[in-house]
């Protein structure tokens, strides 16, 4: 059985992208620039900002902070957001999720100009997607594809089944693993048998919030898992959305919590982001 490693696949794509960040600056004098709205004090989005920034420090990218405390209007977060787009010296725009209670997220993520959507979740890059022409795609499930490839798991004709529907996660990875040639199977609460769909799977992803829902028994021999999630445990402890001990037993490869796919995450931010500085800056 082998352990999917996010963190060999994410320093390799964080050192590419510090070679293109470099070439990019000093081809135009210009640093790639990151704006990260952060809305509220949630401690964990507290912590995945402060990890991104770190990251987009270590590989040459200028943060920029917009903070705004829980109250904030809607009206004030678009203000923000329009201006940002309207600011040549800044190249991507990182809204953190989730927005606290009673602010609207897709009308902030639909206020952010699509080609400084960093996260890729803006429906112009959403639609992209769906087209077979992506433009940016969304963090996450791209990290789950970079992480498959890098490992050399073969998805054309493979049997995929997508675990979770959610906007950030499972629709747009099961657009990549189908744009991939995959099978791909999309499942949900009112999926009638989830087990018996799970157990088809020769790459099985899984995205639904649940810590440790999806048990060895609900994976076929040889599988390969993909756990995107991140789950605080009442001990203090991270767990995934796959029971680790049993699914490792059937799976050929899975992906840990931690050290899996959350460090991807980062890593494609950062690549979006000097995608969009290097179609924002005069060409070479
Ligand atoms: P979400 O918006 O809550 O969506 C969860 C999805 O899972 C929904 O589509 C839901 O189905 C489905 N689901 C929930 N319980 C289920 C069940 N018992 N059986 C079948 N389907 C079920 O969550 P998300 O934002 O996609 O995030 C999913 C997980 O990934 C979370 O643990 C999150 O922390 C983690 N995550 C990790 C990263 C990272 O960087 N590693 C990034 C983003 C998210 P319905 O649509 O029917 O409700």
């Amino acid at each position: 059985m082998q352990i999917l490693e996010g963190k060999a696949v994410a320093a390799k794509v964080l050192a590419e992208v510090k070679a293109g960040v470099a070439a990019l600056s000093a081809r135009t004098g210009v640093q790639p620039t990151l704006a990260v709205i952060l809305v509220g004090e949630d401690p964990a989005s507290q912590i995945y900002v402060r990890n991104k920034k770190r990251a987009a420090d270590d590989v040459g990218i200028a943060s920029r902070d917009f903070l705004f405390p829980a109250g904030c209007s809607q009206a004030e977060l678009t203000e923000t957001i329009r201006k940002i787009n309207a600011d040549p010296s800044v190249h991507g725009i990182l809204l953190q999720l989730p927005l606290p209670k009673g602010l609207d997220e897709s009308e902030a993520l639909n206020a952010i100009a699509p080609a400084k959507d960093a996260d890729g979740l803006h429906p112009v890059s959403l639609g992209n997607l769906l087209a077979g022409k992506p433009s940016m795609v969304p963090c996450t499930p791209a990290g789950c594809i970079e992480i498959l490839d890098h490992y050399g798991i073969p998805l054309e004709g493979a049997e995929a089944v997508v675990v979770g529907r959610s906007r950030l996660v499972g629709k747009p990875l099961a657009q990549l693993l189908l744009a991939r040639n995959a099978t791909v199977t999309m499942c949900h609460t009112r999926t009638r048998d989830l087990p018996e769909h799970c157990r088809r799977a020769d790459v099985l992803c899984v995205a639904a919030g649940r810590p440790r829902f999806i048990t060895g028994d609900m994976v076929k021999e040889g599988a390969v898992v993909i756990d995107v999630g991140v789950n605080r445990l009442d001990t203090g402890k991270l767990a995934g959305d796959v029971d680790f001990d049993s699914a490792s037993k059937r799976a050929r490869a899975i992906t840990p919590v931690p050290g899996g796919v959350g460090l991807m995450t980062v890593a494609m931010l950062m690549k979006n982001t000097l995608l969009a500085a290097t179609r924002q800056l005069p060409p070479a």
